[in-house]
């Protein structure tokens, strides 16, 4: 028998969230080719299980960001089981697929070929897959299936009229269920270009055109032909240019799905997009801290501490890379390292390069002295001092290497004086404190700045507890 994929070892983000129970695991950790998988389950009736893919083709982001969105959705019936990033390496490069397509790559022991790094990630997709009782693979493809019935884009697709479900025990007509969602979904599409359209694509039979031929090695005729599960590919457009457009039609087409399937959601997923933006990284060392590390900062670290980027947090929840310059690969998150010299992490976030940081190895740590209610004491680079709400904070010195150096409260501005980025002596109280300019954006994290001459050396973080 299969081996059963390990639930069980999801770790456990939140417990509960309004009866929804969330989990998270990334797999291939510490690879180039680490990706994450959300489970979402309702607390009591956890059936039907449907599996969502995402970005199975890296320059498909109508795709993997519909996957993204519906990790925030809640159950009061069902599992949805996403997988918001599947080919994250061809998504850093935005390409279709960097090793080739993966799309095309499940086949029977396609998994063995191990110099192929798609095969790693196929092997544990078609686990997924295993525990799953729909599948849905989500795609952006060219033109429009209405207009064109060679193209792919704005259609729901599916590789044969019907299949025998052993999982709900009957047999699953998918193109009257493919049909219906077509209706259901038009009529809520304004623009009449982008109206939606069905094709099953009969994978199974002999086809003079290669396109479809090459249809019998896809994900979807995968789940149909090996587990018989029903299985659909949803593509949205790739000549509509707003990624939010076609989120909208994704989600369009899998609240349908959810419907006809007796997934019932607690709240409605919006196509909002946010723009990608770098709040600060988590870096652990061997030891078990943990730093907060901002863009364009220094953090000043031991000679031969070995540390890791562990968690990026930002406006956006996944697509986050780290790239550590001069070492290891494309997303070296994750991985243990230890610099010995100045080096520069880049943070990506899909395609995108969004910010960077410095790390610095010294043998001398910089510092601080402050005073906390009227006690003095010495803080160093990189470390993280806890306050209370009502605690009142006020910076003395910075030093490094005998010279003096100013202290810079990021997110304090006295009112009526001139912010001239020294908030030396001065008492600083959490109410004075501006929470859009804290770390988190919700006044829980901020930054202390120590600069020499208005160049940045070192900074410390200060974290209340609310
Ligand atoms: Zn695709």
């Amino acid at each position: 028998m299969r081996k059963s994929i390990a639930f069980f070892l999801f770790l456990i983000i939140s417990g509960s969230l309004n009866s929804t129970l969330y989990y998270e695991r990334i797999f291939l950790v510490s690879t180039d080719f680490q990706f994450p998988v959300v489970k979402i389950e309702a607390e009591k009736d956890k059936k039907p299980v449907m599996l969502i893919f995402g970005g199975i083709h890296g320059n498909e982001p109508g795709a993997y960001l519909t996957a993204e969105k519906l990790t925030a959705l809640k159950l009061k019936k069902g599992t949805v089981i996403i997988v918001p990033r599947v080919n994250f390496y061809s998504i850093m490069k935005n390409v279709r697929g960097y090793f080739g397509d993966m799309n095309r790559k499940f086949v029977k022991g396609e998994e063995k070929k191990k110099r192929d790094p798609d095969s790693k990630i196929v092997r544990i997709l078609k686990q997924l897959m295993s525990e799953a009782d729909i599948f849905i693979n989500l795609h952006d493809a060219w033109g429009f299936h209405k207009r064109y019935h060679k193209n792919f884009g704005q259609c729901i697709i599916v590789d044969a009229a019907g299949v025998y479900s052993k999982k709900f025990n009957r047999k699953i007509d998918l193109e009257k269920i493919g049909k219906e969602i077509v209706r259901k979904v038009n009529k809520q599409i304004k623009n009449p270009k982008h109206l939606f359209a069905f094709w099953n694509t009969e994978t199974e039979k002999k086809h003079k055109e290669k396109k479809l031929e090459a249809m019998k090695f896809t994900a979807t005729f995968y789940a149909y032909k090996v587990y018989n599960i029903p299985a659909f590919g949803v593509e949205s457009s790739k000549n509509i240019r707003s990624d939010e457009l076609k989120v909208k039609y994704h989600l369009l087409v899998l609240n349908e799905l959810f419907r006809i399937f007796g997934i019932i959601p607690e709240n409605k997923i919006t196509p909002e997009l946010k723009k990608p933006e770098f709040y600060y990284a988590k870096i652990f060392n061997s030891e078990g801290n943990e730093y907060i590390v901002p863009a364009k900062s220094t953090l000043w670290i031991r000679k031969g501490e070995e540390i890791s980027v562990s968690e990026i947090v930002g406006s956006r929840k996944f697509g986050w890379a780290s790239d550590i310059l001069g070492w290891g690969g494309e997303n070296d998150r994750n991985k243990k390292f230890s610099p010995i010299k100045e080096t520069v992490v880049l943070i990506k976030h899909d395609y995108k390069r969004v910010a960077k940081f410095k790390i610095k190895p010294s043998v001398k740590i910089p510092y601080a002295i402050i005073t906390i209610d009227g006690k003095q004491r010495k803080i160093s680079a990189g470390e993280r001092l806890r306050l209370k709400e009502s605690d009142t904070i006020v910076l003395r010195s910075a030093h490094l290497n005998g010279k003096e150096l100013t202290l810079d409260f990021k997110g304090f501005a006295l009112k009526n004086r001139i912010n001239r980025g020294d908030d030396r002596n001065i008492k600083i109280a959490y109410k004075e404190l501006q929470p859009e300019f804290s770390l988190s954006k919700n006044g829980k994290i901020y930054k202390v700045e120590a600069k020499l001459k208005r160049f940045p050396e070192f900074f410390f973080i200060v974290e209340y507890d609310l």
